[in-house]
């Protein structure tokens, strides 16, 4: 699962489109480009998107419409001819384009002219085919936009017998051909294969030429976030967010506030509100307090912005007082970020932010202050909706923005839909209560570092075995029974004692006793062990109050601990299930993340030593037992009984005296995720499904 997730390496479209915006790149292209791994085949995904927004038939992988992305969005990156270098021994390739024919040209660089000539001579280079996908070129040998030859110095054409035709370029319109450090011409052919495409070449330089040029907006309808339209008198803008959260009031508030003041001090405006919650935070509310701001202010507008927030001022140098950088993606609030760079360039603002001490003496910071303050208890507001976001492409979730790292929401995603994954598997619906299990703890326990520590150390079996034992998916007989009854007679039962069946829960029951294995007696030392590591280590950690004088009393008297006979939620500790009855008497004492550190490492090590100590012994003694019964493993690996065949789910013996099982709703994810989004916070604290569990047909697929 976890080696899924770190496959599930995600892409911007921007990534992978040339940098004009318009046409998905090759694939090849994006090798060379090291956008995405140079091994193996096209990816299925790829070809999907391709499917998905490339215009039907287009040889140039030109994209529909409504996938282009605005060139201030793209990546390029952009080489320029480096004067310094022996073109002999490094020889640079380069593309310009002609506006007098509108043409291409590209070529080798022979030589540079330094300022105040600024040229470079370039050698003519003829693309074999054109299709631009391609970048396989031939020497041109002449033609109309050639330079006599009499003009240029004969030692320099000397040295390039390859190439017949040289012309004088602008260094200004000469770029860089993208391709490999040394990419040399073979000689007998006078041909050349440069690495990038011709067509991504072309967009590159296209960019270079052309992208600089921001335009001012030619549609007049623009999309705005403040319904008040300051005068242009406007000298400076206090502004000032506030965040109220939990335990302070039931649902966190954000709330933000600004003061328009003239040259002369007087105020013209003051404007507060609340936020609609998304990703909560105080940095936000202070993020929507200068958006706001900017965008009641007049266009050519040039004034300072006074604010306390000195996080504000470094993210503004960052993000708006910068080129584009992709790191802003990564950021929480890039979508607000990303609309005050919109509102700047359509209203070009010119804005100074300027820090003032917060909670000091300065009148009109105190003043927004008290006003945003004022904005969470004032009943008559009601915030702007959230999709009033100028950002060029907005990611939604459930119709909520996805304000966050895209990539880390995406990973939260496959987290839920995995852990939900686990909690429906229909060999838990076999107990009849699964919400006695904290599953987020269980997955914590799962999935810690230690657990693939240890997979790189060579113990991957053990790994297996932990899986295995919580999935019960162990090689009991019973499991063997089932799997393969022609093998394994129905009617046999535990090897070992010869009086129960050999079940999961009976390795550990099982009455055998021999003097050096006996596996019943070792479970319980085992136990015991855990027990006392536990109360050890509980009893050493910081509590939220003082432990009572009965704590210890009351830890070992939980039931999870019964071992003779074993409980059943000593039983399902023992899988790695964690039981809620646990978490929740520890919970009264201890936070979360103190809880589950706790539990975590000495679980690995019980499971560790009821591997060795109890299912290796019972191992060997069962291959022996298996040889005398006359199986071997030929027979084991080749033998396709009759039941092989149906699919691992449908053996699953459900407990059929339960009449009907509480599962959570498969789209519980949707949720979960939605109220990360609302409320903040990792999802894994949203999984409130166990507390409204509806009573639903039992799920008979496996999902695993
Ligand atoms: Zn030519
Ligand atoms: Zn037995």
């Amino acid at each position: 699962m976890k080696n899924v997730r770190k496959n599930f390496c995600t892409h911007f479209l921007a990534q992978l489109i040339t940098p004009c915006g318009s046409r998905l790149l090759s694939w090849k292209d994006l090798r060379f480009l090291k956008r995405v791994s140079n091994k193996g085949s096209v990816p299925a995904w790829f070809n999907y998107l391709f499917n998905l927004i490339v215009i039907l038939n287009s040889l140039s992988f030109f994209i529909l419409q409504q996938f282009r992305i605005p060139s201030s969005h793209t990546v390029a990156s952009i080489s320029f001819i480096d004067i310094s270098r022996n073109y002999w021994f490094n020889p640079q390739w380069a593309i310009s384009f002609n506006r007098n024919t509108n043409s291409f040209l590209v070529g080798r660089v022979i030589t540079t002219y330094p300022a105040p000539r600024n040229e470079a001579l370039i050698s003519h280079w003829i693309a074999s085919s054109v299709d631009d996908l391609l970048s396989e070129f031939t020497a041109c040998q002449g033609c109309a936009s050639a330079i006599p030859r009499s003009s240029t110095s004969k030692t320099l054409i000397k040295r390039c017998p390859s190439e017949g035709c040289f012309s004088y370029v602008l260094l200004l319109s000469l770029i860089r051909y993208p391709t490999k450090p040394r990419t040399y011409i073979h000689a007998d052919t006078r041909s050349v294969s440069l690495s990038a495409s011709l067509g991504y070449a072309k967009s590159l330089l296209l960019f270079h030429l052309f992208a600089p040029v921001r335009l001012p907006p030619t549609n007049e309808l623009v999309l705005r976030i403040s319904d008040i339209q300051l005068p242009s008198s406007v000298f400076t803008l206090y502004i000032d967010g506030s965040f109220l959260s939990p335990p302070s009031r039931p649902a966190s508030s954000m709330a933000y506030a600004w003061t328009a003041i003239d040259s002369d001090g007087f105020i013209l405006e003051s404007h507060y509100n609340i936020i609609s919650s998304i990703f909560p935070s105080a940095l936000r509310s202070e993020v929507f307090a200068l958006l706001h701001g900017l965008d009641s202010l007049p266009r050519n507008s040039k004034i300072t912005v006074a604010t306390d927030c000195a996080q504000l001022l470094s993210l503004w140098s960052l993000y708006v007082d910068a080129p584009f950088i992709f790191r802003m993606l990564k950021e929480f609030n890039h979508l607000l970020w990303s609309s005050i760079r919109t509102i700047m360039l359509q209203k070009n603002l010119d804005v100074t932010l300027i820090k003032v001490p917060a909670h000091a003496d300065d009148p009109l910071n105190n003043h927004v202050d008290a006003l945003a303050k004022a904005a969470h208890t004032d009943s008559h507001l009601s915030s702007c909706p959230p999709s009033e976001l100028m950002a060029p492409c907005i990611l939604q979730f459930n119709s909520l923005p996805v304000d966050m790292n895209i990539r880390k929401f995406i990973r939260d995603i496959f987290d839920a839909k995995s852990l939900l994954t686990l909690a429906v598997l229909p060999r838990f619906n076999s107990y009849s209560s699964i919400s006695d299990i904290d599953w987020a703890c269980t997955k914590f326990c799962l999935n810690n570092n230690k657990q693939f520590a240890s997979h790189r150390n060579g113990r991957s079996e053990f790994c297996g075995f932990r899986i295995k034992l919580l999935l019960d998916m162990l090689p009991t007989l019973t499991t063997l029974q089932r799997q393969k009854p022609h093998l394994y007679n129905p009617s046999w039962l535990c090897p070992q004692c010869n009086s129960f069946p050999e079940t999961l829960d009976h390795l550990w029951t099982c009455p055998y006793i021999l003097p050096e294995f006996s596996p019943l007696q070792t479970f319980k030392t085992l136990l015991l062990a855990l027990q006392t590591t536990y109360l050890d280590h509980f009893l050493s950690a910081s509590s939220l109050m003082p432990l009572p004088d009965s704590f210890a009393a009351e830890f070992m008297a939980l039931n999870c601990w019964d071992c003779d006979p074993p409980s059943i939620s000593c039983l399902r500790l023992t899988r790695g299930l964690i039981p809620i009855s646990l978490t929740e008497f520890l919970g009264v004492y201890f936070s979360s993340p103190t809880i589950w550190s706790i539990l975590d490492t000495p679980l690995h090590d019980f499971h560790f030593d009821l591997y060795v100590q109890i299912w290796l012994c019972r191992s060997i003694f069962f291959h022996h037992w298996e040889l005398a019964q006359g199986i071997t493993k030929k027979m084991k690996s080749s033998a396709l009984g009759p039941s092989s065949i149906l699919r691992p789910s449908s053996n699953i013996p459900l407990d059929s005296s339960t009449p009907s099982l509480a599962t959570a709703s498969l789209d519980s994810w949707v949720s979960w995720v939605s109220s990360t989004i609302i409320r903040g916070g990792s999802w894994i604290s949203h999984l409130d499904f166990w507390h409204r569990l509806t009573v639903q047909p039992l799920l008979k697929t496996s999902f695993w």
